[in-house]
C-alpha cells in the first residue's frame, strides 16, 4: 500500500534566514523542548510531554513581543529555552545572530550578561542573605562589566534609573515592597548591560497600581537602552499596551503571531478570538461577544491528533481531526496556523491526505476483524 504522509507537524519554515537579518535579536525557529515521562519501576521512556512542540518567532531589536496562552501552553518553557536554562530537543534560536546552543560552555558564559531574565515572584528570586547592593552588583562584578573604581558609582545609577536611591545599598529584601523587590530585580538585570530580557510574568504577582508603575519602568528603560523584551503574561491588556507583536500558544504550539495592532483588530485564529473576548470593556453600554471555550485543555502528554485545538474549536473541520495546520503567513508579519486558511490547492492536497489516512484505518480495522474471527 502507497504509504500515507502525514502532516504531524507545521511543515514550514517561515522564518529561514531572519538571523542574517541585523534588524532581528531573538530568532526562534522550529523549537522543540519535550520532557520524557519514565516507567515508575525501570525508569523506561514510556512517552513525552510536548512542552514546546516546533515553535518559530522573532522579535526585532528595540522592540517587545508579547506571549500569551493558557496555563500550561509552554510559554514559560520557551523562555528558559531561549536562555539555555533547559537544554532544547530541537529547533534552533539565534541571540544576535550567534546560535545559542551551539555556544561552548565558556562562550555562553561570557554571553550570559546579553540575556537576562526578570523572575514572576520578587519574593523568591532575591536572596535574603544579601544587600541589594550586593545582589544587584554581584554579576557585575562577575563579569568585569565595570572597572572596580567606577563599581560603586556603576550601581547608583542603575538603581536611580529604576526608582531605587542608592541609600537603600545596604538594606535587605525583606525591608521593601513588592513593587521595590521587583525594580530590584529589574536592577539586578539592567547592570548587566544587557540586548535581551526575558519578562517572566513580572507584574503578576503585584498589586494593578504597582503594575502600572512596573510596566512604565520597562517601557522607559527600553526607550533609554534600547532593550529587547520577551514579555510573558496572562494579562492580554498589558500585553497590548506594552508589546509591538504578540504571539499566541496552545498546547506547546504557536498557533498566531502578528503585530499588536493587527492581532487585537482582527484575529484569524479561532483561539485567538475565544482569548480576546474575554478582554474586559470599560465601557458599561458595551455588549460583549465572549466565544465561551468548550472543554478543558487537553493533555501536552497525549495531545489531539491533527490540529491540537479541534476539540475545543467550534470551527473544526474534518481535515482538523487528521492533520496538523501549516504556520504560514497569511499577511504581511501576520501568521496563523488554522486549516481555514488555506488555499484550494493545499485544501485539495491535504483532503486527498486524509482520504488515505481513512482507508488505512478502514483496511486495518478490517484486518484486525478478520484476525478475531479466525481465532
Ligand atoms: Fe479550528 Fe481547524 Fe483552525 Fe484548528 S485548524 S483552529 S480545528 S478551524
Amino acid at each position: 500500500m502507497e504509504e500515507v504522509k502525514i502532516y504531524d507537524e507545521y511543515t514550514s519554515s517561515v522564518f529561514e534566514g531572519a538571523e542574517n537579518d541585523p534588524d532581528n535579536l531573538v530568532v526562534v525557529k522550529n523549537l522543540k523542548k519535550y520532557f520524557p515521562i519514565k516507567s515508575s519501576f525501570f525508569k523506561i521512556t514510556v512517552g513525552n510531554v510536548k512542552a514546546v512542540d516546533d515553535v518559530s518567532f522573532k522579535i526585532k531589536r528595540g522592540t517587545t513581543m508579547g506571549l500569551v496562552g493558557e496555563s500550561g501552553c509552554g510559554k514559560s518553557t520557551i523562555g528558559r529555552t531561549i536562555l539555555r536554562l533547559i537544554e532544547k530537543t530541537d529547533g534552533q534560536v539565534f541571540i544576535n545572530g550567534k546560535d545559542i546552543f551551539s555556544l561552548s560552555k565558556n562562550d555562553l558564559r561570557k554571553e550570559r550578561p546579553n540575556i537576562q531574565i526578570i523572575f514572576q515572584d520578587p519574593y523568591a528570586s532575591l536572596s535574603p542573605r544579601l544587600p541589594i547592593g550586593e545582589i544587584i552588583g554581584e554579576a557585575v562584578r562577575e563579569h568585569g562589566i565595570v572597572p572596580r573604581e567606577e563599581f560603586d558609582d556603576y550601581i547608583s545609577r542603575v538603581m536611580e534609573a529604576c526608582g531605587l536611591p542608592d541609600y537603600y545599598k545596604p538594606r535587605y529584601p525583606h525591608e521593601f515592597s513588592g513593587g521595590q523587590r521587583q525594580r530590584i530585580c529589574i536592577a539586578r538585570a539592567l547592570a548587566l548591560n544587557p540586548d535581551f530580557i526575558l519578562c517572566d510574568e513580572p507584574v503578576s504577582a503585584l498589586d494593578v497600581s504597582i503594575q502600572a508603575q512596573i510596566i512604565n519602568l520597562l517601557k522607559d528603560l527600553q526607550k533609554q537602552f534600547g532593550l529587547t523584551y520577551l514579555f510573558i503574561s496572562h494579562d492580554l491588556s498589558v500585553v497590548e499596551y506594552i508589546s509591538d507583536t504578540v504571539g499566541v500558544m496552545y498546547l506547546g504550539n504557536m498557533v498566531e503571531f502578528a503585530p499588536t495592532e493587527k492581532i487585537y483588530a482582527n484575529p484569524k485564529h479561532p483561539y485567538t478570538e475565544a482569548l480576546f473576548s474575554a478582554i474586559p470593556v470599560p465601557d458599561p453600554d458595551y455588549k460583549v461577544n465572549r466565544i465561551i471555550l468548550e472543554g478543558s485543555i487537553p493533555s501536552p502528554a497525549n495531545p489531539p491528533s491533527g490540529c491540537k485545538f479541534h476539540t475545543r474549536c467550534r470551527k473544526c473541520m474534518e481535515v482538523c481531526k487528521y492533520l496538523a495546520p501549516d504556520f504560514k503567513e497569511l499577511e504581511p508579519e501576520h501568521f496563523c496556523a488554522c486549516h481555514l486558511y488555506n488555499t484550494p490547492e493545499r485544501q485539495k492536497e491535504l483532503d486527498e491526505a486524509v482520504a488515505k489516512i481513512k482507508k488505512e484505518k478502514e483496511t486495518k480495522a478490517a484486518e484486525g476483524h478478520g484476525k478475531k474471527a479466525k481465532k
